[in-house]
């Protein structure tokens, strides 16, 4: 019997089922509009997703766009996108913060008439000063007790545009004593001068995050809030609101950990400046982790869902390594996709007993551990390209590859001796020779004598010469976020095996004894064809 372990959010969930807090479960994923999604987000969308499916319950998607400072709609387009690609439906539930600001207007003039919000005069600065810290309590604003009409007048000329930004703000009046912060009287508007990419110059002053969220969670009917830890101390200010703004049923807040990974760029501040920076191209560039980046760099959606799945869900943080990301994506293509010959850094192979002018075909599985993806066609002929790593003068222990008098197989053709080779005044290997054995041809079922290596070749005949981009990690120090000047590597001279002429763009192959390459959705063009490397073969991580 396999034992599923549910996580604590479940548990939570459970619980309020059996309790009859909730009838069925609501959940949603948050967005603000300011950047792209980054692999932490796919994090949150799959467990919010997820937990509606498994309670047949309901998925919303909703722009959380109530500061217009950072948003834009370019992000929202984006946002869906990547949401989308994920497998996640949210089109009869796609809803937006700000088609709400009537109804958190209102809630606002509630909170005045109830006598628990007030308009205050203090500045931000003086705001802050009186807050006081988590040793001493704070101190009233002198503005704390004036009555409800004089709230009700001085809010109403705050949204008539009549108040300066940063003049005033409203307030929530709680408890300047409160051995919790975020419940001295925490602002809940601002006023700001300021268009919104929806809204236009409707409004000019927009609630606080603490403010909106829970109001947004309950009219949409969201049982389970489910954000990151750092919200866990706002809590009681989410049930503060949702209780004095009265809406019923109420939706409650659970905390899990953020995801952390190691040797990238997180969160969308930082991403955002290297994209304004021009460091890296664009937010899709292959070396960021934004979902689009991520996709262009050859990722699967698969392969970020199994990742999510065995990273779990948690309440304490810590740091994810990289690896086990490569390890999934990896793992994913493995079955799925064609293994086909590429040369990163080509040296030339002539087979001096193969005649001159001839050329044959050779058949191939596209993967030997899937005979489902069929086979393919190999032009042979007289010259190839090799490795360069895959021929030494000199070779150390252990090496098996080409070297003067050593036998190797070429993947799918002959074995070839070596015989010679040429160098430059440098010393440097300008070509090699071979000479091939009729006898040995792959499939023939020969069994006259073995080789220790095999080797992967490319026609010269009819190779195709394309850009290869190899990416190490962009910065160098995860506390620094110093750049790598080395993340980026191009070869401009490499070759693939001719079956690549009908490829395209976004399509994703493993280069055999290499890695995974992903032919570019960007810059890749019919005369110069541009693959990414989404990953080694090599890995480092281990289950
Ligand atoms: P960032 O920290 O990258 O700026 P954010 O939290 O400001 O992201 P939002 O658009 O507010 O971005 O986030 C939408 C949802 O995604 C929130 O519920 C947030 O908690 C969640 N989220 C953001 N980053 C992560 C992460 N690293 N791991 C898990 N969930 C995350
Ligand atoms: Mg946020
Ligand atoms: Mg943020």
């Amino acid at each position: 019997m396999e034992v599923v372990s549910r996580n604590f959010i479940e548990h939570e969930i459970d619980k309020d089922l059996e309790e009859g807090v909730y009838s069925e479960v609501c959940t949603r994923f948050p967005p603000e509009p300011n950047g792209y999604l980054h692999i932490g987000h796919a994090k949150s969308v799959l467990l919010n997703y997820g937990l509606s499916k498994d309670y047949k319950g309901t998925f919303h998607l909703r722009f959380d766009d109530t500061n217009p400072v950072k948003e834009d709609v370019e992000y929202v387009e984006s946002i869906m996108e990547d949401v989308k690609w994920l497998g996640v439906d949210f089109k009869d539930h796609l809803h937006f913060a700000s088609d709400y600001f009537d109804t958190m207007y209102e809630c606002a003039i509630r909170l005045i008439n109830k006598g628990v919000a007030y308009v205050d005069d203090l500045s931000a600065d003086e705001i802050r000063d009186y807050r006081g810290t988590l040793t001493e309590p704070g101190k009233n604003s002198p503005y704390r007790e004036r009555s409800v009409e004089e709230n009700l007048s001085l809010f109403q000329e705050m949204k008539d545009g009549l108040v300066e930004d940063g003049k005033r703000v409203l307030r929530a009046k709680i408890n300047m004593a409160s051995p919790n912060l975020n419940m001295r009287d925490p602002v809940l508007y601002r006023v700001a001068h300021i268009s919104h990419h929806r809204t236009g110059n409707q409004w000019c002053i927009y609630p606080m995050y603490d403010f909106a969220h829970p109001i947004e969670d309950a009219i949409e009917g969201i049982t389970h809030s489910i954000c990151t830890l750092e919200f866990e101390d706002h809590r009681p200010l989410y049930d503060w609101v949702v209780k004095e703004t009265e809406f019923d049923p109420r939706p409650r807040q659970i905390e899990f950990a953020k995801l952390n990974l190691s040797d990238v760029v997180m969160g969308k501040r930082y991403i955002k400046k290297l994209v304004d920076e021009k460091t890296v191209d664009g937010w899709d560039d292959p070396r960021l982790v934004t979902l689009s980046a991520l996709r262009r760099r050859g990722y699967t959606k698969e392969a970020i869902e199994e990742f999510v799945k065995m990273v779990g869900v948690s309440k304490s943080n810590g740091i994810v390594d990289y690896a086990m990301l490569e390890y999934c994506i990896r793992e994913d293509l493995k079955l799925k996709r064609s293994r086909m010959m590429a040369i990163l850094d080509p040296v030339k192979l002539v087979i001096e007993n193969y005649p001159e002018g001839k050329t044959e075909k050779l058949s191939m599985p596209n993967n030997m551990e899937n005979e489902g993806l069929g086979q393919r066609e190999l032009t042979f002929s007289r010259e190839l390209y090799i490795e360069r790593e895959d021929f030494m003068v000199v070779p150390p222990k252990k090496y098996f590859r080409l070297y003067p008098d050593n036998e190797v197989r070429l993947m799918g053709a002959y074995f070839v001796k070596c015989t010679g080779y040429d160098l430059d005044d440098e010393g440097n290997v300008t070509c090699v020779y071979g000479t091939y054995d009729p006898e040995t041809k792959s499939g023939s079922g020969f069994t006259g004598r073995k080789v220790k290596g095999t080797i992967h070749w490319v026609n010269a005949l009819d190779g195709k010469k394309v850009e290869v981009r190899l990416y190490e990690k962009l910065i160098q120090d995860d506390r620094t976020y110093a750049i790598n000047p080395d993340s980026l590597k191009i070869v401009r001279n490499a070759y693939v095996e001719n079956n690549f002429q009908d490829a395209k763009p976004g399509e994703s192959f493993q280069f055999v004894r290499n890695g995974f390459y992903c032919i570019d959705t960007k810059d890749s063009t019919e005369e110069n064809m541009v693959f990414n490397r989404i990953v080694s073969l090599k890995s480092t991580f281990r289950l």
